[in-house]
C-alpha cells in the first residue's frame, strides 16, 4: 500500500466534528484573498476593493453655490428685511454652472449665479432668488440677510484632498461608484474572483436540457453550486457531469487543479465510485485530505482538501446535502479567497412551531419556510429528509441543531442561515393539503401582486399552523366518518370554512390490465384484484383521506402492497403506471396525465379553513376572489368547482 492511499484510507474511518473539521480545513489554507486586478468604474458594482483609495482632488474643485440666486458680500445685505430692501447693482455676467466667473463682486454689487456656478471673486455668500426682486430701473432688491458662507459649498468641504475616500474591503455598489467617478477615478483596484471549477460526478447524471435516459436524472448540483459561488463573489467555472471513470475524472479534476483557485466536486460519496474520487483528490497536492466524513446530518460524507494551497471539496451527492454543507462550511472559505466580508446579513432569528427531532452526536440541518407569526417570524421545516431539490422552492434557509441535542424544543428561538441575502415571507402563507389545483389560484394571486406560499403539511398540519396564526389558508379534506360529511366538523369556533373544489377519487390500474376489463364499479375492481393474489396494491399514509376511503373499501382486508404507503396521489399513480403496483386509489386528475383506467369512488371536498379575523382582510378577500375566478382552470385541471352543481352535493 502506498502512504497516500494509506492517508486516504485513515481519514475515511474517523468522523469529525463539525467544528473540528471546520477547523482543519482552515489550518490548510492561506486564508487570504486570491489576488488583485484593476477594474473599470462601470464594472465594478460588486467587487471588493483591495486598497484604500484617497480623494485625488478636492470636492467640489471650488466654492460653489448650492441655490439658485445672487452672489454678494454678505456685509453689503446685512441690514436688508422684506420691510427694508437693500438695493445692489448687477453685474454684467451670469454665472452658469460650468462658467469661470470673469468679474469681481465689488461692495454694493451681486451677480446672478446658477445652482453649482463657481463663486466669484470678492461674494462670500448667495442670496436665493427668492428673496430678491428686480427693480425698474434694473437694480437688485434683496429682502433677506445672509451670513458669510450662506448657500455656498466650499471647496474639499465635501470631500478634501488626500482624505479616505473608500476603504479597503468595501464592497462597492452604486453610492461607491458615484464617490469614484466624483473624484474623477476611472478605475479602482480589487480583489480577483476566485475561478472555482465545477465538477458533477455520476453514470446517471444528464445535463439540463438534453433529454433524460431511463434510470437517469439531470445534473441539479452543477447549477446549484455554480450559482451559489457567483452569489458569494467567484466564478464558476463549469465541468459539466464526468462519468464515474476513472481515466476521465482524474483528467477532469487535474486539470480543474491546474487552472482554477478552488475545485468543487460533488457526488461520487458511496462506496465504490466514492474511493475512486478520493483517491485521485488525495493525490492531488499537499496536504491532500483534511477531513473525510463529518458529523452532519444530512452531509456526513463531505471531504474537504488542500492540495498545494487549493481547496478541494467533494460534496455530498444529494442536492439538498450538498447545499448545506456548501453554505455552512464551503461559503465561508470562499469568501475569504474573494476578499468578501463573513454573510451575516444572510442570518436572521425565528422560532420553531413544533419539536423537530434530531440525531444525538450529528450536526443536523433543516431546510425551513419562514412565515410571519403573532410575534415574529417562525419556522417551518420543509422537506425534511427527503433529499428533494424542490424543497428549495419553498426553503428561505436552514438551521442547525446542534450535535448535543435529541431535538429542537417547540418554540425554540434559533438562527436560520438564509440562501438568498433578504428574506421575504409570503403576503399568503397556505399551510395544509397540497391540491395541483392550487396553482391555478396561486396564479391568479400573482397576477394582482399577491405572493403566496403553498407548505405541503397536510390538513391536521396546517389546521394546528392556523390555529396558532402562524397561516392564512388551510387547505383541507378531512371526512368526518361518524356524521359523514366533509372539513366543517373540524373546524373551531375561530374559524370559517371558504369552499374550494371536489375531486373525484377513484381506483386507479393501467389502462391495459385485463383484471380490471369487466370492472365498472369500484366493488367489482376490488373484487377482480382480491381474486388474484398476484395483484399488487399501493396503499396512501395513516391521516389521508384517501386512506380513510381505501380502508372503508377494504374492510379490514391486507392485500399484498397493503404496507406500501406513499404521502401524494402523485406517487400512487407513478406507482401503476410504471408496474411497481397494479392499483391504487388517487384523483382524478393525477390519474388523467398518465392516461390509467380510472374507476370512480367518491368525490371528496376540498376546502379551505381560514382565521374568522384574519390578518390581512384585504389579502384573504383577494384569495376568495381568486378561487372563484379559478374555477374554469380547475375544471380543465379535472376538478369541479364547489359553486358547481350544488344540489349534486350536500352543501358543507
Ligand atoms: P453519490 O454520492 O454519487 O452516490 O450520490 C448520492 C445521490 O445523489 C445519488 O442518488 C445521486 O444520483 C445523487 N446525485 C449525485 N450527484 C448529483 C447531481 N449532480 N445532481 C443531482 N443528484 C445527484
Ligand atoms: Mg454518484
Amino acid at each position: 500500500m502506498t502512504p497516500s492511499a494509506a492517508t486516504v484510507q485513515d481519514q475515511f474511518l474517523q468522523v469529525l466534528s463539525r467544528d473540528e473539521a471546520v477547523a482543519r480545513f482552515r489550518a490548510a489554507l492561506q486564508s487570504r484573498p486570491v489576488g488583485v486586478e484593476t477594474v473599470a468604474l462601470d464594472a465594478l458594482a460588486g467587487r471588493v476593493l483591495a486598497e484604500t483609495i484617497a480623494a485625488p482632488v478636492d470636492t467640489p474643485p471650488f466654492d460653489r453655490s448650492v441655490v439658485d440666486g445672487f452672489a454678494v458680500r454678505a456685509a453689503d445685505v446685512a441690514a436688508a428685511s422684506e420691510g427694508a430692501p437693500v438695493l445692489l447693482a448687477l453685474n454684467d455676467e451670469t454665472i452658469a454652472c460650468g462658467t469661470a466667473p470673469r468679474l469681481t463682486v465689488a461692495v454694493g454689487t451681486a451677480t446672478p449665479i446658477a445652482t453649482g456656478g463657481p463663486v466669484p471673486r470678492g461674494a462670500d455668500a448667495v442670496v436665493m432668488i427668492e428673496h430678491t426682486t428686480l427693480e425698474a430701473d434694473g437694480r437688485l432688491a434683496v429682502g433677506r440677510a445672509v451670513g458669510p458662507g450662506q448657500n455656498i459649498a466650499f471647496a474639499g468641504s465635501d470631500i478634501a484632498r488626500g482624505e479616505t475616500l473608500l476603504r479597503r474591503g468595501t464592497v462597492v455598489g452604486a453610492r461607491e461608484i458615484g464617490m469614484l467617478a466624483a473624484v474623477g477615478a476611472a478605475t479602482a483596484t480589487v480583489w480577483r474572483k476566485p475561478r472555482v471549477a465545477v465538477i458533477s460526478t455520476g453514470d446517471e447524471l444528464v445535463a439540463p436540457g438534453q433529454p433524460l435516459r431511463p434510470a437517469a436524472i439531470y445534473d441539479s448540483n452543477g447549477p446549484i453550486v455554480a450559482a451559489a459561488l457567483e452569489e458569494n463573489g467567484c466564478i464558476a467555472v463549469r465541468f459539466g457531469a464526468v462519468p464515474d471513470v476513472a481515466a476521465a475524472l482524474e483528467a477532469a479534476i487535474r486539470q480543474a487543479h491546474a487552472g482554477c483557485d478552488a475545485v468543487i466536486l460533488s457526488g461520487g460519496t458511496s462506496k465504490g465510485a466514492g474511493d475512486l474520487t478520493y483517491r485521485i483528490v488525495g493525490a492531488l497536492g499537499a496536504p491532500g485530505i483534511v477531513a473525510h466524513g463529518v458529523a452532519l446530518k444530512p452531509g456526513k460524507p463531505l471531504c474537504l482538501a488542500v492540495c498545494d494551497g487549493k481547496p478541494v471539496v467533494v460534496l455530498p451527492g444529494f442536492p439538498t446535502s450538498a447545499m448545506f454543507t456548501f453554505h455552512d462550511i464551503v461559503a465561508p472559505v470562499l469568501r475569504i479567497l474573494a476578499g468578501l466580508p463573513e454573510r451575516a446579513e444572510t442570518a436572521v432569528t425565528a422560532r420553531v412551531p413544533a419539536r423537530i427531532p434530531s440525531d444525538l452526536g450529528r450536526t443536523e440541518f433543516v431546510m425551513v419556510a419562514l412565515s410571519d407569526g403573532a410575534d415574529g417570524l417562525v419556522a417551518y421545516p420543509v422537506g425534511k429528509g427527503s433529499g428533494a431539490v424542490t424543497a428549495f422552492s419553498q426553503a428561505d434557509g436552514f438551521l442547525a441543531i446542534d450535535a448535543l441535542s435529541e431535538a429542537m424544543p417547540a418554540g425554540t428561538e434559533t438562527t436560520v442561515t438564509l440562501f438568498a441575502p433578504h428574506v421575504a415571507p409570503p403576503d399568503l402563507a397556505v399551510m395544509g393539503s397540497h391540491c395541483t389545483g392550487l396553482d391555478a389560484v396561486v396564479e391568479r394571486l400573482a397576477a394582482r401582486g399577491i405572493t403566496a406560499r403553498s407548505l405541503a403539511l397536510g390538513s391536521l398540519g396546517g389546521l394546528s399552523a392556523l390555529r396558532r396564526g402562524e397561516c392564512d389558508v388551510a387547505p383541507i379534506h378531512l371526512l368526518d366518518p361518524a356524521t359523514g360529511r366533509y372539513n366543517t366538523p373540524f373546524l373551531t369556533a375561530e374559524m370559517r370554512l371558504v369552499p374550494g373544489w371536489r375531486r373525484m377519487q377513484g381506483i386507479v390500474h393501467r389502462a391495459d390490465d385485463p383484471r380490471f376489463a369487466g370492472a365498472a364499479t369500484p366493488e367489482a375492481a376490488l373484487a377482480a384484484a382480491l381474486a388474484d393474489p398476484h395483484c399488487l396494491m399501493v396503499n396512501r399514509n395513516t391521516g389521508a383521506g384517501t386512506r380513510v376511503l381505501l380502508d372503508g373499501l377494504l374492510a379490514g382486508r391486507t392485500p399484498p402492497g397493503y404496507w406500501n404507503q406513499p404521502r401524494s396521489h402523485n406517487a400512487v399513480v407513478a406507482a401503476v403506471a410504471q408496474g411497481r403496483a397494479d392499483w391504487g386509489v388517487a384523483i382524478a386528475a393525477a390519474a388523467r396525465p398518465l392516461g390509467l383506467g380510472f374507476i370512480p369512488l367518491a368525490e371528496e371536498h376540498y376546502d379551505f379553513a381560514v382565521a374568522r379575523a384574519p390578518r390581512r382582510p384585504d389579502v384573504l378577500a383577494l384569495f376568495e376572489e381568486a378561487v372563484a375566478d379559478a374555477g374554469e382552470a380547475l375544471r380543465a385541471l379535472g376538478f369541479t368547482p364547489a359553486g358547481d352543481g350544488r344540489d349534486r352535493f350536500r352543501a358543507d
